[in-house]
C-alpha cells in the first residue's frame, strides 16, 4: 500500500459553507474566495463544485484566474488586487474579469489602454488597512476618473478590514464609518466584508461579499459565535502509524531531544512531517487524534515523519488512521500551538499530498 498521507475534501460541507456566507448576509452576492488555489483545496475543483451556486469567483492574480477559465469555468472572476502589469488588461477584457483598482497608475494603464469592450472596476478604499486602495482624497478623484473613462462599463466601491475577526475590537467601526463617509455619495455598490465580517459584522455586508476561509470552514473569529458554529469542516488531513515504540523514562524523541519521556512512553510515529505541509513548529502536546482518540504531538515534527503519544492507547498499531486536522482536530487548535493560522496551514499543505474528493 501506498503512503497514507492524504488530504480528503468534503465538498458538500463548502456549498454549505458558501450558502451560509449567502443566508447570513441575506441573500446577498458572494464572491467565493478560492486563490491560492482555494486555499489549498483545489480551485479547480471547488469552481466546478460551486459553479452553479456561486455569483462570482475571487482570485490574487490574473494566473488564477485563467486557470479557471481555462478549466470551463464561466462565472464573473474578480482580481482582488487587479492587475500588476498594464499588458493584463488584453486579457482582462477577453475573459471578462472583475479587476479591482487601488493605484493611480493602474487608472492611468486603462486610459491609456485600447479596450474596447468595457470592463468591471471594483474600486479599492482604504478605510483604515491602509495595505491597499486610494486614501479619502485620492478616492473621489479615482472615481471621477474613472467614471468618465470608457473602457469601463461598472464600479464597485470595495474596502478591507484588518481587525473584523477580533469581536471586541472598535476598528472594524473605525473602518465601516471611514468607508461610509468617503464613499456613500457616489452611490455605488458596496463590497466590504471577509469571512469575519461576513460571519459578524452584519453592517458590512452591502452588496457582495468576500467569504474566503469560511468557505474551507475554519472559523477567523477569536470567540466562538452562533454563525460560526454553523460552519462545516471541510478538510480532513490524515495518516496512518508506521511504526509503535515503548520507551522508558528520560528517553528523548526525535530532532534535538526536545521531548524526553517522564514515564514509559508508547510513541506512534506518523507519515506526516513538514514536507507536506505539517507545521514544524508545532508544540509537544499539539493536538492530534489516533484511532477517533485525541492525544498530543511528542517531538519535533521531522520532514516525512512526526511522532505522537499513545499511552493511553496499548492496542494502537501499525497502518491505525491519524487525523491531523479535520472534524475531530480543530484546525484552529493546531494553528494556534504552532504559533500560525489556519490560512497559512491550509495554503501550505504540498503537492505530495493527494488531495481526495468526497
Ligand atoms: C483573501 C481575501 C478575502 C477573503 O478573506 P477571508 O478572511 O479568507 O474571508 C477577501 N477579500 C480580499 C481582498 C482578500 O484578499
Amino acid at each position: 500500500m501506498a503512503r497514507a498521507a492524504k488530504a480528503v475534501i468534503d465538498l458538500a460541507a463548502l456549498k454549505h459553507n458558501y450558502l451560509l456566507a449567502k443566508s447570513l448576509s441575506s441573500g446577498n452576492k458572494a464572491v467565493a474566495i478560492i486563490k491560492a488555489n482555494a486555499y489549498g483545496h483545489g480551485a479547480v475543483v471547488v469552481a466546478r463544485y460551486l459553479a452553479d451556486v456561486a455569483d462570482a469567483f475571487g482570485v490574487a492574480c490574473i494566473e488564477e484566474a485563467l486557470e479557471l477559465r481555462a478549466a470551463g469555468i464561466e462565472q464573473p472572476i474578480a482580481l482582488l488586487e487587479g492587475f500588476f502589469t498594464a499588458d493584463e488588461l488584453e486579457l482582462i477584457e477577453q475573459h471578462r474579469f472583475i479587476t479591482a483598482v487601488h493605484s493611480q497608475w493602474q487608472i492611468d494603464a486603462i486610459a491609456a489602454s485600447s479596450i474596447k469592450t468595457p470592463i468591471q472596476v471594483w474600486v479599492k478604499f482604504d478605510s483604515g488597512m491602509h495595505r491597499l486602495g486610494f486614501n479619502a482624497e485620492g478616492f473621489a478623484s479615482a472615481i471621477a476618473q474613472l467614471q468618465s473613462l470608457p473602457q469601463v462599463a461598472s464600479l464597485v466601491a470595495m474596502t478591507h478590514f484588518a481587525c473584523a475577526d477580533e469581536l471586541e475590537s472598535d476598528y472594524t467601526e473605525t473602518q465601516i464609518a471611514n468607508f461610509h463617509a468617503a464613499c456613500d455619495q457616489f452611490g455605488l455598490p458596496v463590497c466590504m466584508a471577509n469571512s469575519a465580517a461576513t460571519l459578524h459584522w452584519p453592517q458590512t455586508h452591502g452588496d457582495w461579499v468576500r467569504p474566503g476561509i469560511m468557505l474551507y470552514g475554519a472559523s477567523p473569529l477569536d470567540q466562538k459565535t452562533d454563525a460560526a458554529d454553523q460552519l462545516k469542516t471541510v478538510m480532513t488531513l490524515s495518516s496512518a502509524l508506521i511504526a509503535v515504540r515503548e520507551l522508558p523514562a528520560g528517553e528523548p524523541i526525535g530532532y534535538g531531544r526536545r521531548f524526553v519521556t517522564t514515564e514509559p512512553t508508547r510513541v506512534g510515529v506518523v507519515a506526516m512531517g513538514y514536507a507536506d505541509g505539517y507545521p514544524r513548529h508545532a508544540k509537544d502536546g499539539t493536538p492530534v487524534a489516533v484511532n477517533g482518540q485525541m492525544t498530543r504531538v511528542i517531538g519535533k515534527v521531522s520532514m516525512d515523519m512526526m511522532t505522537v503519544d499513545l499511552t493511553n492507547q496499548p492496542d494502537a498499531k501499525v497502518g491505525d488512521p491519524v487525523e491531523l486536522w479535520g472534524a475531530q482536530v480543530d484546525i484552529n487548535e493546531v494553528a494556534a500551538c504552532a504559533d500560525t493560522i489556519s490560512y497559512s496551514l491550509y495554503t501550505g499543505i504540498t503537492n505530495r499530498v493527494p488531495r481526495i474528493y468526497s
